[in-house]
């Protein structure tokens, strides 16, 4: 390859180091442009006008522009549907070819199809993922359905190059002067500010990752629990691909577990190239015939968090206000929602999915199937949480229960995690009546838990 003019179409990838498509495009090109295009297709579907992942994007972008002013381009931003516009900016640049890196959401693998019938020459790149589609089978040649031996091939397979960094050379950019458009507003967009409480951009990813890798020798034991910051709050970088994978393996080297998660990143990715039924339904189609007796009702108290299960309302608040829950939270409320509830879990999913930070199809999908039980390596449907006692192992002194049910606040300890047991004297001289001022709990957990079960028993 060696063109003159190229255009590297940033997607899921909003970033200068370590960037697959970009480091190919500058070494075989000349001049580089790089392209953002707000997608109509995506943007009028979002229900919220102040969506968060909007906020976030915009703002990264922004940071990537800047940045590419110091090296004398700039980010041409375009507002429509990309199988139109991308096809268009090479046309109207010029450009012989167009770069990017591969996605494998049902949606982009169709629109990307479609772009890349409209341009000469297009190439495209592995980068969000390590492995992906079929390049770890197991030994029968097919895909693995277990995380265990599936997480052992992966590693099995892994050589120093596969994550090795990509950098790219921005001495070939596209001189800004002879670029195009100019940066849209959010409002232009059709969007408005809501708060963060993350940095966007490649810089807020860096200074995540610089604070978590003295925390990352703890993980194994912090990672549970939920009043520790002991996770590295990445997952909304690497969705958006603010920070390279390959640079999260490279850190994780040598800690296991936190290696290990970054596969179960791997993992849902591919069960979604391999199995993309599971965007439609259950993993195990036999779970589709399942009829969910929960109702709306059951379904709003969950969701503003109102249910009576302190720790459940705790985790549905938090997600409310921030657009982000801890790992082991989403696994109580989508179990909760499911085998309490007994709502079906794919109002649960698009509920995340609305408003969730670092929402992924595949992680999304795989997390609440894995919860359901209906998915891919889930949990058996008869291992069902207790969510007091998820509440007592993981939240001992209830204090990410009082920070968002702060209601609970002047109980001691033990009624934090559940106020019903509290006497009418108790809950006077906590000043918090139940009923009043914190609800009943909606359902009792071990009558739903043996409905949840003979419902499963039944699809079986
Ligand atoms: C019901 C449910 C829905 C979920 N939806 C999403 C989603 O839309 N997007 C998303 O990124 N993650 C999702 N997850 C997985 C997980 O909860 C988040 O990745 C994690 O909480 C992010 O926090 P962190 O970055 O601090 O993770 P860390 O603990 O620091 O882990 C590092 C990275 O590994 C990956 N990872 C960690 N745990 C998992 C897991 N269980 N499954 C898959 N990947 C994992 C993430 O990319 C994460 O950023 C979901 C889990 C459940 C149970």
């Amino acid at each position: 390859m060696d063109y003159h003019r190229a255009v590297c179409w940033i997607r899921r990838d909003i970033r200068l180091s370590d960037h697959r498509a970009l480091a190919e495009a500058t070494a075989n090109a000349r001049q580089v442009a790089l392209a953002f295009v707000f997608d109509t297709t995506i943007l009028d579907a979002l229900e919220d006008r102040d969506d968060r992942r909007v906020n976030f994007i915009y703002d990264s972008l922004k940071e990537l522009d800047d940045n590419l002013k110091k090296h004398g381009s700039k980010l041409v931003v375009l507002h429509g549907n990309p199988i139109v516009e991308i096809p268009k900016l090479c046309r109207d640049l010029d450009a012989e070819a167009l770069f990017f890196n591969e996605d494998v959401d049902p949606y982009a693998v169709k629109r990307d199809a479609e772009v890349v019938r409209q341009v000469k020459h297009t190439h495209s790149f592995k980068d969000h993922v390590v492995f992906i589609r079929d390049e770890i089978l197991n030994l029968q040649g097919e895909p693995f359905k277990v995380f265990t031996p599936y997480s052992k091939a992966w590693k099995a397979r892994l050589k120093p190059e596969d994550v090795a960094s990509y950098d790219p050379d921005l001495k070939n950019l596209w001189p800004a002067k002879d670029l195009p458009a100019e940066f849209p507003t959010l409002e232009h967009l059709g969007f408005e500010r809501n708060s963060l409480w993350l940095e966007p951009g490649e810089s807020g990813a860096q200074q995540r990752l610089r604070e978590f890798l003295p925390k990352l020798p703890h993980y194994a034991e912090n990672r549970d629990c939920f009043d520790i910051d002991g996770t590295s709050g990445l997952s909304v970088h690497l969705r958006h691909g603010t920070i390279s994978i390959r640079e999260c393996f490279r850190a994780a080297e040598g800690y296991e577990k936190w290696f290990n998660e970054l596969i179960w990143r791997e993992f849902y990715h591919m069960i979604l190239s391999q199995f993309p039924h599971v965007v439609e339904g259950a993993f195990r189609p036999e779970y589709n015939d399942i009829i969910w007796p929960g109702d709306d009702h059951a379904f709003e108290k969950w969701a503003s968090g109102q249910t009576g299960y302190p720790i459940v309302d705790a985790a549905m608040r938090c997600f409310n206000a921030t657009g982000w829950m801890h790992n082991r939270l989403r696994m109580v409320v989508a179990m909760f929602l499911t085998k309490d509830l007994l709502v079906d879990w794919r109002k649960g999913e698009a509920y995340f999915a609305r408003y969730l930070l670092d929402f992924d199809l595949a992680q999304n999908n795989g997390g609440w199937q894995w919860s359901a039980s209906t998915g891919v390596d889930a949990q058996p449907y008869f291992r069902i949480f207790n969510p007091y006692l998820q509440s007592v192992k993981f939240d001992p002194d209830a204090s990410f229960i009082t920070k968002w049910c702060p209601e609970l606040t002047d109980f001691p300890v033990e009624f934090r995690h559940w106020p019903h047991e509290a006497t009418q004297f108790d809950q006077e001289a906590a000043r918090c009546i139940l009923g009043q001022d914190y609800p009943h709990p909606i359902v009792d957990h071990q009558e739903q838990k043996s409905k949840a079960i003979a419902l499963f028993k039944v699809a079986t």
